[in-house]
């Protein structure tokens, strides 16, 4: 599968994002051309979840795309990090509350219950807008550049252009 292109005087390339319908094929800046390589070499490991081994499936359920859409990594980040599944990372997934979500429970230091209430508000509010971002682009991501992908006020911090 040929899934990303670059070189020669071509400004900007092609990389494999997560989309609804699973792995999908997005432009890119020309910027991003060094993690090329990267992100192939991912896609031909099947974009496996690196808890628990299964393949992440869609957008809805990727706990890497909760981290871009929430402004923790940069689109390049996103395009060189590790997948997993939300329900793989309590840590994160602990914070998102939602009736459709279930949400699981982060054991030692980094429980929630260790934190201050304040600080647990703050992420639960980030995390479930978040989490409920990726719920719409899990319908509308056909129709979404990844620099649009992020919740609102992170969209600017995450573009590379
Ligand atoms: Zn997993």
């Amino acid at each position: 599968m040929s899934i990303l292109r670059k070189g020669g005087r071509v400004s900007r390339a092609v990389a494999i994002v997560l989309t609804s319908r699973g792995w999908d094929q997005f432009q890119v800046p020309a910027k991003t051309g060094d993690l090329c390589e990267r992100v192939m070499a991912k896609c031909d490991q099947g974009y496996l979840c690196d808890v628990c081994g299964e393949e992440v499936d869609n957008i809805s359920e990727s706990d890497l795309y909760l981290r871009f859409v929430t402004g923790q990594i940069t689109s390049q980040a996103l395009l060189a990090s590790p997948e997993r599944h939300l329900k793989c990372n309590p840590i994160v997934a602990q914070f998102i509350v939602a009736e459709q979500f279930e949400t699981p429970t982060a054991d030692g230091p980094f429980a929630k219950s260790e934190m201050d209430p304040p600080y647990v508000a703050e992420q639960e509010d980030l995390m479930t807008r978040g989490w409920q971002r990726l719920q719409e682009l899990y319908e509308i991501s056909d129709q979404t550049p990844l620099t649009d992908y992020p919740l609102p006020e992170f969209r600017r911090s995450t573009s590379d252009r």
